[in-house]
């Protein structure tokens, strides 16, 4: 469903016409190899489209403009190939909406020493031009990644695509759209938050939909719709007898299937990235959707439990972060701990039902169980394990004036033993550097008891995310010592209170 070749990027270079047309031909040349290049990397999922050199104030005002106004470009990437002088960049940069890495490279990867005279010195001299540049993007308080090396590396690549990831994010949640069903959990503190400043800072629309709508699209779902997803289930899940046609609660899947067709139907019909349910707002509902659920977030779509419109909206961006990857993304949220005091000690993460099969190390097992909580059936759910591997878990709250994102670096293992009572999708993980200090870091920090699990992003691309988002940035991981963290926080706070005035 993400494919994020539809985005594009777009590879702008900046020269001057003091070394005359030969000079300026051959910077062209040398841009369109390299943005070929980078657009053939596999590293960069998006594409990497080549723009005519920029000489002048005029032509970046209006390259700019364009590249404000076409939903397909996510970003700039800047180099100057030759001295360009940076005064005719003020009003472009200032006007540009969109993110831009600062590419700080060189055509050339040697210098040819027997044979370096003035006129190529004159044609490769990013060394200072990117300087150039690079002061007055510093003078306008620009935030932008600048990388570093040769274009052709494959670290220079992958560093360009961890961005291009981001940008992608960025452009998604502009245009994004957020469908609730239901409010938050009552009384809940950190599910709630300020849903203008969202659309402003962040560009993405929340709003509430009828469950009684919902439901009634439940109804009208057709009987051949279900046989054909049914089928499905049997083919792509171990689905326990009970469940299956002619069994005892083969009605029950039955119903999971219609609440799949019309959650899917709403949230295509209007042009939804995410969406959140309550377990407290189910009129006209017979279960608390779980299998549909996990089966539109292995699709694509950001999902909260309990109104959680932030934590459904980090789900949605981390999904397009790492699109195409295969290490899988899901709403989540720390459940309990094993604190035996040492090392083993990890996190048992879950939800009521709602983990995505993404990260799923095994064929998900299609089952049905008791509920304790929203008075309704027993919901249909996928039950796994999450797979192993470095992982790490991000949110967003919202801090009163300002939204912070946290993320922790965790590393997911197997479990020690069999969960066999354990009826709901699971994933056990050690925070970094270790439980006590990762958890305490996070309660420090306000992190929610939501977060979005990610196996394939990493802080490179939270950083680049937070940096194009305006958004302060906190990460727990093997460096973190909670004296210092303590303190981020303290000059964090007043950065972000101070900052804006800068
Ligand atoms: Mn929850």
């Amino acid at each position: 469903m993400l494919d994020l070749a539809a985005y594009e990027v777009w590879f702008v270079t900046g020269s001057q016409h003091l070394y005359g047309p030969e000079v300026l031909d051959t910077v062209a040349r040398h841009s369109q190899a390299i943005a070929t290049a980078l657009d053939d990397a596999p590293a960069i999922p998006v594409r990497v489209v080549f723009k005519p050199v920029l000489t002048g104030a005029d032509g970046i005002r209006r390259l700019v403009a364009e590249a404000n106004l076409d939903p397909a470009c996510v970003g700039l990437i800047t180099w100057m190939h030759t001295f360009s002088p940076a005064k005719m960049w003020i009003a472009g940069l200032e006007a540009l909406q969109k993110p831009f890495l600062h590419l700080h490279t060189q055509f050339n990867r040697e210098i040819p020493w027997a044979d370096i005279d003035m006129d190529f010195m004159n044609l490769n001299q990013a060394a200072h031009g990117d300087r150039e540049f690079g002061f007055l993007a510093a003078r306008l308080r620009i935030e932008r990644k600048v990388v570093v090396g040769h274009w052709g590396e494959a670290s220079v690549q992958a560093q360009i695509g961890t961005w291009t990831r981001a940008a992608s994010a960025r452009a998604d949640w502009q245009s994004g759209r957020i469908a609730r069903f239901g409010d938050n959990m009552r009384e809940v503190a950190v599910t709630e938050g300020d849903k203008v400043e969202a659309q402003r800072k962040f560009g993405f629309a929340i709003n509430t939909w009828g469950v009684g709508d919902l439901a009634a699209a439940i109804d009208a779902t057709s009987d051949a719709d279900v046989d054909a997803l049914v089928a499905r289930y049997l083919d792509e899940y171990e689905v326990v007898a009970e469940l299956q046609p002619g069994g005892d609660r083969a009605d029950s899947l039955r119903y999971g299937a219609r609440q799949e067709v019309a959650l899917r139907g709403f949230l295509e019909a209007g042009g939804f990235t995410a969406f959140t349910d309550t377990f407290e707002d189910l009129h006209g509902l017979r279960q608390l959707p779980g299998l549909a659920v996990q089966r539109l977030m292995a699709d694509g779509y950001g999902f909260g439990g309990e109104g959680d419109w932030k934590t459904a909206a980090m789900v949605r961006a981390m999904k397009v972060m790492s699109a195409g990857l295969p290490g899988g993304t899901s709403f989540m949220e720390d459940y309990t701990y094993h604190l035996s005091g040492g090392s083993d000690d990890v996190i048992l993460g879950a939800h009521m039902l709602e983990v995505c099969p993404s990260i799923s190390r095994e064929r998900p097992r299609l089952e049905i169980h008791p509920l304790g909580i929203g008075g309704k059936e027993d919901p249909v759910r996928l039950v796994f394990t999450a797979h192993t591997g470095t992982a790490v878990a991000a949110c967003v709250t919202d801090m009163g004036q300002r939204f912070r994102m946290v993320a922790a670096v965790v590393d997911v293992v197997a479990p020690e033993h069999d969960l066999p009572k354990l009826p709901v999708a699971r994933a056990v993980w050690r925070p970094r550097p270790d439980l006590r200090t990762g958890a305490a870091a996070w309660i420090h920090a306000g992190g929610s008891h939501h977060t979005s699990l990610a196996f394939d992003v990493t802080p490179e691309h939270l950083r680049d995310f937070a940096s194009m988002t305006g958004t302060e940035l906190l990460v727990i991981d093997e460096h973190t010592t909670l004296d210092a963290f303590r303190d981020q926080l303290r000059w964090s706070d007043l950065y972000w209170s101070l900052g804006r005035g800068l």
